[in-house]
């Protein structure tokens, strides 16, 4: 039997645990992903005045810079007093690749040893950073080959906000460009891990991603993905005002009980309900509902009714997503005229139902079978495919 994991406690004030500031070394403090108010206060303690606070965030945020003395309308003795306890720091890439397409993929490598992954696909009108927020993940989706790792433990809000800086170091996107010029247009928090079981740091993290003398991503450019944290949705809608994404993936209870093992804790009535009510959502910003297209188990004409039928009244985007099996996997994919068929009624109802397979297709069975398949790949080949997998994923949410 599946277990659930607890729903985390919210921490209604945006404060971290200072704990999680430490520097790789565990000598000094790491100023990256420390909330602006925290900071302040920090500063302040030490003797500095006020508005240090906003001549040091932009250095950090705006300019980008990992070395105090680049920091130059900073008095020498304010540099050095910072050199002396605090340091700049990104999460530690330990590989970065890129495909024939032009997605980027980081491996990045953490002090503890523990692995998450970046990735970036530039389109043509846009690029997406898709962020991790775990290591593993809580929840046991049974089509996920992510869901069979455990959770190993959060990102701390240094480790999420950092993937994004790290990509602009890689862009040289410093200092922030103007919206028109940015290689990173979009974050997706859509990579490894539920966000809404790492709310406050996440949250942290993406209040400094759209800080306007920083990072100054817009909160329209910013999608968070959940399998239907219900009591975190409406604070993240109320707090962060971000897009959302909800993984649906099935119409009845005990479907989606079976498949996505949260919906016994959540059941798709709360889930919708919290999604009728999360706030900001029209037809202009509608919420996009991920349905991976499993076959015999969610793709009958039937289930295309009722999901027209559940989302009725909340402004909606369907993207269905065909499943790519992996060894182990108890399903298969829906075929395309099935998926055609799907498609065709909830289209007919009036809603956006694309089928993402143009990037998919590229690595047929790619997920999860690589894991397997991926001991004779070479490395390299292996890490284009799954960056490619992902890439389709993230596509799918516009
Ligand atoms: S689909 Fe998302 S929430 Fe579900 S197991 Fe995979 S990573 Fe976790």
């Amino acid at each position: 039997m599946n277990q659930i994991a607890p729903t985390p406690e919210i921490n209604p004030s945006s404060s971290l645990d200072p704990a999680q500031f430490a520097s790789a070394d565990g000598q000094r403090v790491n100023l990256i992903g420390i909330p602006r108010t925290q900071l302040n206060d920090m500063l302040v303690e030490r003797g500095h005045k006020p508005f240090r606070t906003k001549q040091l965030w932009q250095w950090l945020y705006w300019h980008g810079v990992t070395d105090f003395d680049a920091m130059t309308n900073l008095s020498k003795h304010f540099r050095q007093s910072l050199a002396d306890e605090f340091v700049i720091e990104r999460p530690r890439v330990s590989q970065a690749l890129s495909s024939a397409d032009g997605t980027a993929k980081w491996l990045l490598k953490f002090p503890d040893g523990n692995e998450v992954e970046t990735v970036h696909i530039p389109e043509a009108d846009r690029g997406t950073l898709c962020v991790s927020s775990q290591v593993g993940c809580t929840l046991t989706c049974k089509f996920c080959h992510t869901g069979t790792q455990k959770l190993v433990r959060n990102l701390t809000a240094a480790e999420v906000v950092g993937q994004m800086m790290l990509a602009r170091d890689a862009f040289g996107e410093w200092p922030t460009p103007s919206d028109h010029s940015r290689m990173i247009t979009n974050v997706v928090m859509m990579g490894m891990g539920e966000p809404l079981y790492n709310y406050d740091n996440v949250a942290a993290a993406l209040r400094i991603v759209m800080d306007g003398e920083g990072l100054s991503l817009s909160k329209r450019r910013i999608t968070l993905s959940t399998s239907g944290v219900v009591p975190a949705m409406r604070q993240c809608g109320e707090e962060l005002n971000v897009n959302l994404a909800v993984s649906l993936h099935a119409v009845d209870n005990d479907t989606r009980d079976h498949i996505m093992p949260i919906n016994k804790k959540y059941p798709l009535e709360e889930l919708l309900d919290a999604c009728r009510s999360y706030p900001g959502v029209t037809n202009a910003r509608r919420i996009t509902f991920e349905y991976v297209m499993l076959k015999g188990v969610n793709d009958s004409d039937a289930d295309a009714r009722q999901l027209v039928r559940l989302l009725k009244g909340i402004p909606s985007k369907i993207n269905l997503i065909p499943f790519n099996p992996w060894p182990g996997s108890d399903f298969e994919c829906s075929s395309a005229t099935r998926t055609a068929a799907f498609q065709t009624i909830i289209q007919e109802a009036g809603l956006s139902a694309p089928v993402r397979t143009t990037r998919g297709e590229d690595i047929l069975a790619a997920c999860g079978q690589l894991k397997s398949e991926s001991q004779k790949l070479r490395r390299s080949e292996r890490d284009r495919l799954e960056a490619a997998h992902l890439a389709a994923q993230v596509s799918a949410v516009d």
